[in-house]
Order: C-alpha cells, then sequence, then structure tokens
C-alpha cells in the first residue's frame, strides 16, 4: 500500500527489540528480578525476556515498562505487574492444559495475552472497554499474533461462542466464581481469577476432581473489579 500504515503493519525488529530502558539487557533483569523473588518456572521467564512489554504501554511510560509495578494504560485501568503476569502463566501452565484453547477475561493491552499466547494455540480474550480491544487487537496483530482474537464483549458470562476451554485466567475481580464460567471449561481445565470485593482479592484456581468442583487459595493479589456492561470508544 502506498502511503499511510496499515493496521496490519507489522513492528519493526528495532520497534521489539527496543533500546535503553526498552532493550533486551533490561528484559533480562526484568526475569533476574523475578527470579529473586522465588520464580523458577524457566519457560515463562523466557517467553517474558522476549515479549516486547514496552510496545504494549503509550510511548511516555515506556522507559519504565520492565519494573515490577502495575502502570495506567488510560480508562482508569492498569497492566498487571510483571510478577503477577508470570505467575499466573505458570499457575495454569502447572494445572497442565498447554496447547489447547484459553479464554481471557480482561484484556486490558493484551500483554497477558502475548504471553498466554506462546503456550496455548489459541487464546480468546474478551474487554468491555471498546478502546482497549481495539489496541490490544491491534498491537497482537502487529506483533503477528494472529492466534490471539481480542473481542470486544462483556465477559461477565465468559464467552459461550468458544467454549469449551482448557483454561479460563480473569484479570477482573467477581465477587464470587461465576458459575458460567465453570459451564465453559473442558472437563480437565481449570479457571483462574481474583476473587473478592475489596482492595486486594484472594488468587482463585478451581479444578474440577472428578465428582466436584474444587477451589484452592493462592494468596492476596490487587486486581480491578469485574464490571459488567459495555464501554463504547
Ligand atoms: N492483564 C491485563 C489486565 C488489565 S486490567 C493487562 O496486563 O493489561 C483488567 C481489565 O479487565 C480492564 O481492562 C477492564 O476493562 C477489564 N474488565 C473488567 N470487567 C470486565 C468484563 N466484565 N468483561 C471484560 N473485561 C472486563
Amino acid at each position: 500500500m502506498v502511503g499511510g500504515a496499515r493496521v496490519s503493519d507489522s513492528y519493526t525488529d528495532l520497534e521489539i527489540q527496543g533500546a535503553g530502558m526498552t532493550s533486551q539487557r533490561t528484559r533480562d533483569r526484568m526475569a533476574e528480578r523475578l527470579q529473586e523473588q522465588g520464580i523458577r518456572h524457566m519457560q515463562v521467564l523466557n517467553v517474558m525476556r522476549r515479549v516486547p512489554r514496552h510496545l504494549f504501554i503509550e510511548e511516555a511510560l515506556a522507559h519504565r515498562a520492565y519494573e515490577d509495578t502495575a502502570l495506567p494504560i488510560g480508562f482508569g485501568q492498569t497492566i498487571s505487574q510483571p510478577w503477577v503476569v508470570e505467575r499466573m502463566t505458570e499457575i495454569l501452565l502447572e494445572c497442565g492444559p498447554v496447547g489447547g484453547r484459553v479464554l481471557e477475561i480482561g484484556t486490558g493491552c493484551g500483554y497477558q495475552t502475548a504471553v498466554l499466547a506462546e503456550f496455548f494455540s489459541q487464546v480468546i480474550s474478551v474487554e468491555r472497554i471498546q478502546a482497549l480491544q481495539k489496541k490490544a487487537s491491534v498491537r497482537l496483530q502487529r506483533l503477528g499474533l494472529e492466534h490471539c482474537e481480542v473481542i470486544f464483549a462483556d465477559g461477565m458470562s465468559g464467552w459461550p461462542a468458544g467454549a469449551p476451554y482448557s483454561a479460563i485466567l480473569a484479570a477482573a475481580a467477581p465477587w464470587g466464581i461465576p458459575e458460567f464460567l465453570l459451564e465453559q471449561l473442558e472437563p480437565t481445565g481449570c479457571l483462574l481469577l481474583p476473587v473478592g470485593k475489596g482492595e486486594s482479592q484472594e488468587l482463585t484456581l478451581v479444578q474440577w476432581s472428578g465428582q466436584r468442583w474444587e477451589s484452592r487459595t493462592l494468596g492476596q493479589v490487587k486486581f480491578v473489579p469485574m464490571l459488567g456492561g459495555l464501554k463504547g470508544a
């Protein structure tokens, strides 16, 4: 196409590599810090060394992309801190459902989506804020992650059209475990989500025991609430 960019234009190698505070060295240091904090899952760490987190954040904040902190992405939302992204991915992989289809609720900027894309054959991600959904969709496309689909939808009731899933991960906290999400899981699948009303919530893993759904809590995390309804551009 002559004149003007297409949305499908890929990022250049230089953009992906980054420089200075967004360089490979900075990504490696982030992974080292995660290891110092007790993270041992080398496969996930290696993926986080590769995924250019700085391209998921507005340029003005890109130099802070590899700090272990949540950062604003607009519309009152934040990109999850690297430690949380690593832990949630690691927990899903330890449940066993690698390779299948995964549903993510709350795309945000799409960083967790891109990390999941390395381990699952299809990632369906739903986001209730249209401007975020559009941006994340373009980003993932520009990174060549064609097996990621970002849908503008309220994920409160999951995304039944893509069910059953090997795993469901939510990046926003409902007050309790939504039953209809369990109905969209394969029998061997698992649901990982923050649960609770307050400033911090319990990271909760739900799996089928053969007789019933069993849930385990895995520590306190801080996520935004899962809200119903859509927010157009
Ligand atoms: N892992 C993401 C986290 C984004 S914050 C990242 O690193 O960018 C959580 C996101 O969940 C927000 O963008 C918010 O709009 C979205 N969200 C909250 N409730 C939702 C719902 N019911 N359906 C879909 N998305 C929802």
